[in-house]
């Protein structure tokens, strides 16, 4: 039969060794946080980010100033003007284009309703984390830059979603 300082002792070890195999567990695997903002984690396709403004094979927006988006929006932060749209190569069937395009994006709640609304597929939200700016003017985006969206940030992100949108539509 074993003395009561000798279990107590072996009791020890065993629980020290115990701990040591968790710690040497947790040491050697991967770690699981990432250095942000130096490093970003994947973003989700379907994630709400920044908005951009969509172009067609001609590289002409396709938005047709149509309004839909700017009367879906809840926050009644898209402002358009419309133009008539020019003659020429790849502008054929529109009557207008924007002149202007802006979304105040302080007021922007990200609900996505601009980019269901619209009937051209020229409105789409990037996976671009929203930033922060020192003033209210830079927090208009205007067409220029949603056209830039799109190029740095949009392109292939976009027919990913539409790929994703048709095969909804198909399951339903
Ligand atoms: S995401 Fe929502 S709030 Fe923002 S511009 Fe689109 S409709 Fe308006
Ligand atoms: S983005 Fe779409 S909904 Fe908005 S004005 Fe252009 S075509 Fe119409």
């Amino acid at each position: 039969m074993k003395s009561a300082p000798y279990a107590t002792t072996l009791g020890s070890i065993k629980a020290l060794i115990q701990g040591l195999y968790v710690s040497m567990g947790q040491f050697l695997r991967k770690p699981v946080t990432i250095q942000y903002p130096e490093v970003q984690g994947p973003i989700d396709p379907r994630f709400r980010g920044e908005h951009a403004l969509t172009k067609d094979e001609h590289g002409h927006m396709k938005c047709v100033a149509c309004y839909m988006c700017a009367t879906a929006c809840p926050a009644e932060c898209i402002h358009i003007e419309a133009q008539p749209a020019p003659e020429g190569k790849g502008w054929e069937g529109r009557d207008k284009i924007p002149r202007s395009f802006d979304i105040d994006m302080l007021r922007c709640i990200y609900c996505g309703f601009c980019v269901e609304a619209c009937p051209k597929d020229a409105i789409m939200m990037t996976n671009k984390i929203p930033v922060v700016h020192d003033n209210r003017k830079d927090f208009i985006y205007g067409i220029d830059k949603l056209l830039g969206h799109y190029d740095e940030f949009g392109r292939e992100l976009h027919k990913q979603q539409l790929r994703e949108r048709e095969a909804i539509h198909e399951r339903h």
